[in-house]
């Protein structure tokens, strides 16, 4: 069978990687290049226990106490786009306990595979750099504290690795570097994180290895459908024919599903992040809590990101929002190393109005199949979207864990 994958992200490629493997014929497009979207732009942690939707309760109430403050981990842009109210809104919708809790059920079972798919792809050869020593999310407040602990717990009821709550102390011991105005942290010993760009690297390299071809600089602008409603090409500057579509184009996918008819609500949610090389200053892997920044502590360099904000579909940096995450690194870890600032980078985080990514067939053209909008959760859910897409595309198969992210819900 012929596929063509749109979008060379971790979760085009990991949905390229899984159908190769099954002896499919495919190809990749991308407008860009390999992980030239959020792939290389993001903290590259594996956390099924951190599972919960983005549409929170209390979101509201806080989202507008950060509109503010301009270097706050949380931005919505004041704007007029009917498109953007229209998802603020429906976000603003989902942001109850019913919800949220609904939506951790699925994320987590969707999460049940996660660890297996990364070993699985270890174990066939995939090279790239790869902790597993767990994560410590760290706290200022004793009340974030304890949300967050609450939070875990129902991840762990509902099947993700168990969180232990650490006192400040016990927390300096496993992070030295850890500020006296922490007081006190969650460990999640079972979760990972990787170097995202040796991972998207590794995905393509093995894709190729099995006859993948793989072709950056071509944007899907345009379909040819048959009479039954199947689609035949995807054009660009070139024609691309296939028995099967993949479209795996994160924040940018509501303009292609709109070429195949269908209004499929996925927003970006603008990211930031640094790249310090400060090798070896940084032991584990952190949260910091309150600020909503994450310390990845790579081999080569100790990546630090965070914000999220609505409203822009570009990767231009705002310096003051991008410059509150090296300050919240100040405030949480003391003798953070002084040095240049280094050059901040921004990512597009594919976010849908309920959280949940979209996976699935489009409603009208059954031989298109839909995987975007996984927001926080697109590393961790590549490999399991890719296995899921592979079952799809070549044996009509939708898994029981797949059916909450059916496109035709909204
Ligand atoms: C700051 C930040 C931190 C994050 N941290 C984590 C984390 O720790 N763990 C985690 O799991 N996730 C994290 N994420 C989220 C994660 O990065 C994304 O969910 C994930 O990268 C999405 O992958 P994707 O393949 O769907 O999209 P992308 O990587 O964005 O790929 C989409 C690709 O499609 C291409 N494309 C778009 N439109 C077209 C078209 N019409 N024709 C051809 N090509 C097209 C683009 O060029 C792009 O390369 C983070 C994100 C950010 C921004």
């Amino acid at each position: 069978m012929r596929v063509l994958v749109i979008g060379a992200g971790a979760v085009g490629l990991s949905s390229a990687y899984f159908l190769a493997a099954e002896g499919a014929d495919v190809t990749v497009i991308d407008m860009r290049g390999i992980g030239g979207g959020a792939s290389r732009r993001n903290a590259g942690w594996v956390v099924p226990s951190m599972s919960g939707p983005v549409p929170a309760p209390g979101m509201l109430l806080k989202s507008l106490r950060w509109m503010t403050k301009r270097s706050s981990p949380l931005y919505i842009k004041p704007t007029l786009d009917p498109g953007a109210v229209r998802f603020l809104l429906a976000m603003l919708r989902h942001c109850n306990p019913q919800d949220f809790e609904a939506g951790l059920r699925h994320l987590v079972a969707l999460n049940a595979r996660t660890f297996e798919l990364f070993d699985l792809l270890q174990d066939r050869g995939l090279v790239f750099e790869f902790h597993r020593q767990g994560l410590l999310q760290v706290f200022t407040d004793r009340e974030a504290l304890h949300e967050h602990a609450e939070e875990l717990r129902l991840s762990e009821e509902l099947g993700a690795g168990p969180s232990a709550v650490l006192s400040a102390q016990a927390a300096r011991a496993e992070e030295p570097l850890l500020g006296h105005g922490v007081i006190g942290a969650i460990s999640s010993p079972e979760e990972r994180y990787l170097d995202p760009d040796g991972f998207v690297d590794a995905l393509a390299d093995a894709c190729q290895r099995m006859g993948v071809k793989i072709h950056a600089g071509e944007r899907a602008t345009d379909a040819e459908f048959g009479t039954d409603g199947i689609v035949r090409a995807v054009r660009g500057q070139s024609r691309w024919e296939a028995d099967a579509f993949v479209v795996a184009t994160g924040a940018w996918t509501s303009d292609l599903a709109l070429t195949f008819g269908q209004r499929l609500p996925v927003r970006a949610g603008k990211g930031y992040g640094f790249d310090v090389p400060t090798a070896g200053a940084v032991r584990t892997a952190l949260y910091l809590a309150e600020a909503k920044v994450a310390v990845t502590p790579l081999e080569a360099r100790v990546r630090l990101s965070g914000t999220m904000e609505f409203g822009a579909m570009n990767e231009d940096v705002d310096p003051v929002r991008a410059g509150g995450i090296l300050e919240s690194a100040r405030r949480y870890l003391s003798g953070w190393p002084s040095g240049p600032t280094p050059r901040p980078w921004a990512g597009l985080r594919p976010m849908t109005p309920d959280g949940l990514p979209i996976l699935g067939r489009l409603t009208h053209h059954h031989n298109v199949i839909v995987a975007a909008g996984h927001a926080m959760l697109g590393i961790t859910l590549a490999p399991v979207t890719g296995d899921i897409v592979r079952e799809m595309v070549l044996h009509d198969r939708t898994p029981s864990e797949a059916t909450p992210f059916r496109p035709d819900r909204f």
